[in-house]
């Protein structure tokens, strides 16, 4: 999860919507504005591209329309993320709001297999959460989401092997073609970029 800086102002067709008794909070270019400000990353997991994209409600509406139809409520998100965070895990960290990515801590330990570890690097019950909610997502609960965290983890795998390649070149030789390799990769738009900034 990386800080995520949300444009404004809100897309006009959710006051619209919001008046309606089955409003579409996917309503005009909600959709394409939300792709466009999360860098076509799911705000959880970071996955790029990702193909079961899905809009997520932060803060779970649960009927309520005010939350159903905030623009700030909005996110970007994959299926399984979805899925997994539901209405759990409240409250959590907001990555439009917060440094997201220095007050939890990532690490990748790429052999064997890969494994991850994620934790708190600041108290807060709101840090707490978005920990666990991390790391169910990256390892899975049920023997479904076990099986696709398994899979996010090897797309996380061969981006891990590219970044320390590309750290590896950018170390051993200062031109600037591999510091900018380099800064595309830590960019908040590259996938797994939380993982890569803790490395270096
Ligand atoms: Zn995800």
């Amino acid at each position: 999860m990386v800080p995520i800086k949300r444009s404004y102002p809100a897309p006009t067709c959710l006051a619209n919507e919001a008046t309606k008794k089955s409003g579409d909070y996917k309503c005009g270019d909600v959709l394409d504005r939300l792709q466009q400000d999360f860098f076509t990353k799911c705000y959880i997991c970071e996955e790029k591209y990702i193909t079961a994209a899905e809009v997520e409600h932060l803060r779970p509406h649960q009927g309520d329309r005010a939350l159903k139809y905030d623009w700030e409520n909005l996110f970007w998100s994959c299926r399984h993320c979805n899925n997994t965070k539901s209405n759990r895990y409240q409250p959590m960290l907001d990555c439009t709001q917060a440094a997201v990515d220095r007050c939890i801590r990532y690490d990748v330990v790429p052999y064997p297999s890969i494994t991850i570890a994620i934790s708190a690097e600041e108290k807060g019950v709101e840090i707490d959460n978005t920990v666990q909610l991390l790391l169910d997502v990256y390892v899975g609960k049920t023997h479904l989401k076990k099986l696709e965290s398994q899979n996010l983890r090897q797309k996380l795998s061969i981006e891990w092997g590219l970044f320390l390649s590309c750290l590896k070149n950018a170390v051993e030789d200062e031109s600037v073609s591999h510091q900018e390799a380099l800064n595309l990769h830590l960019h908040n738009s590259s996938p797994f970029a939380a993982f890569k900034r803790w490395k270096i």
